[in-house]
């Protein structure tokens, strides 16, 4: 089967809607039709200041709102990044071949750095692109599901692997990414033409996977809407209905059309409390199943060390054969 490889960083203790429907919804579509390989981003995660200890835990937690969400570990690979070596040292070996100016154009590390300032941005968050480059690189990828946040460095990741087959021969699959539709594409409840974030400033327009029932009811009746009072898609005009819409759709994957009629000639009032129901119902039992996983963390940990044994083999592979390609000299 061809191979995917996707993943998430563990920059929250929970994953948001968006993630849920935007990656987990559609991750575990796929892996029946691919050799997937699902990693927890961990060396990612760190281009940002991280407590030691919550970053363990952030890790664990998210590897089980994985497997919460339906991705299965005996299917596809599941594992966390750092447990699999060969990702540092392949992004060492990328990096070499990187233009300065070519990772000085990447827009996501243009617009995080000049909200925090050069001296707060890590050169770690300068070689992120091609970071995330080796870890697709490593397991011959055909193709990378992603938001079209991550479209530059899918393409970046294409052109490294061309510049390395050509100048040392053959090493790497040239990935094809899979950009995620704008239906799949979920904003903030209080800000509604910004992306929904783990890591937004504020918590109030974030739906946490993990929260507490009742607060993701409160925040979605708090949600921002419009005053023309009626329940119609309309990102252009009211992103916020929208979005709700959109939510609402992915999770009982029923269509916007049908929603909006069901919803004709009622306030917004009804159409929120409808959603709420329909979050907490879809959310709930993940939420069981990851606080299940969380009380044996030695069964998890199991989990994920098999999967990282199986994601070496792979990478190890592609690693021992680029070291060559390059001239590294093999040690005996
Ligand atoms: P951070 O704020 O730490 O960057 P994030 O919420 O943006 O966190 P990532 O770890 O960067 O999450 O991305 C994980 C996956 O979730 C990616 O595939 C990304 O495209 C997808 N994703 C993130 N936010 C959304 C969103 N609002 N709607 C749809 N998909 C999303
Ligand atoms: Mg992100």
């Amino acid at each position: 089967a061809p191979r995917l490889y996707s993943g998430m960083q563990p920059s929250a203790d929970s994953l948001q809607a968006g993630n849920y429907i935007g990656a987990l919804l559609q991750w575990r579509e796929l892996q029946s039709s691919y050799d997937a390989f699902f990693s927890v981003v961990d060396l990612h995660a760190i281009t940002v200041a991280q407590n030691p200890a919550e970053l363990r835990e952030k890790t664990r937690r998210t590897a089980a709102q994985y497997i919460a969400a339906g991705i299965e570990p005996s299917q596809s690979t599941l594992y966390v990044q750092s447990h699999v070596r060969a990702h540092a040292e392949l992004a060492w070996i990328l990096s070499t071949i990187t233009g300065f100016g070519e990772a000085g154009r990447m827009t996501q590390f243009k617009d995080k750095s000049a909200r925090h300032g050069a001296d707060a941005t890590s050169v770690g968050l300068f070689t992120y692109p091609v970071l995330m480059a080796a870890d697709i690189l490593l397991y011959q990828t055909d193709v990378v599901p992603v938001g079209d946040d991550q479209k530059q460095h899918v393409e970046l990741t294409r052109d490294l692997a061309e510049r390395f087959n050509s100048r040392f021969g053959t090493a790497f699959v040239v990935p094809k990414p899979v950009i995620q539709q704008e239906s799949a594409r979920i904003y903030d409840l209080q800000n509604p033409t910004s992306k929904m974030s783990k890591s937004a400033e504020t918590d109030a327009g974030v739906l946490w996977l993990l929260d507490d029932p009742a607060k993701s009811a409160k925040k979605i009746m708090r949600a921002v809407t419009d005053n023309e009072g009626s329940v119609r898609f309309d990102r252009e005009n009211k992103p916020g209905v929208s979005n709700l819409l959109t939510i609402y759709s992915a999770l009982t994957k029923r269509p916007v059309a049908e929603i909006e009629d069901e919803y004709a000639g009622r306030g917004y009032g009804d159409f929120k409390k409808g959603l709420a129901e329909v979050v907490v119902e879809e959310f709930g039992p993940v939420r069981a199943r990851v606080l299940e996983l969380l009380d044996d963390p030695a069964e998890l940990d199991r989990i994920l060390a098999a999967n990282a044994a199986r994601a070496d083999e792979v990478a190890d592979a592609t690693l021992d054969d680029v070291y060559d390609k390059v001239g590294l000299l093999r040690r005996q």
